[in-house]
């Protein structure tokens, strides 16, 4: 846990391969856009975080709990990340881009990502 982000996560791969396998392009690791989602779809104008509970502060997560030491300086660092991820978001949306988050607890538990993926990358 030394590292805000580390690319190339368990959980990154196995959204990467279950996009490719249903024949979507995209690139990797922001292509510039604010937050870095990543995975980006040029074309559609979306974009795809996958996101660490901890890290990034999925409530109501048992993922997410506070380690028992320097609570106050946990809790000031994990406010500070989900602030700042939801001025990504905005500057994604003021862009013209749209989003979806995939928290790492739904990867490991939930059989319809896959469904959850597709239908994100093929609404109208
Ligand atoms: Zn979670």
């Amino acid at each position: 846990m030394s590292k805000i982000r580390s690319h190339d996560t368990k959980p990154e791969l196995i959204v990467r391969s279950m996009a490719h396998k249903m024949g979507f392009r995209f690139r990797l690791n922001g292509a510039g856009l604010p937050g870095r989602p990543d995975l980006v779809f040029p074309k559609l104008k979306r974009a795809i975080f996958v996101h660490g509970c901890f890290w990034h502060g999925h409530r109501n997560c048992p993922r997410f709990t506070l380690p028992a030491s320097n609570k106050r300086f946990w809790k000031r660092k994990l406010l500070g990340n989900i602030l700042r991820d939801k001025q990504n978001y905005r500057r994604l949306n003021r862009l013209g881009w749209s989003y979806k988050i995939i928290w790492q607890c739904q990867i490991l538990s939930d059989d319809s990502l896959l469904y959850k993926i597709k239908n994100y990358l093929e609404a109208k």
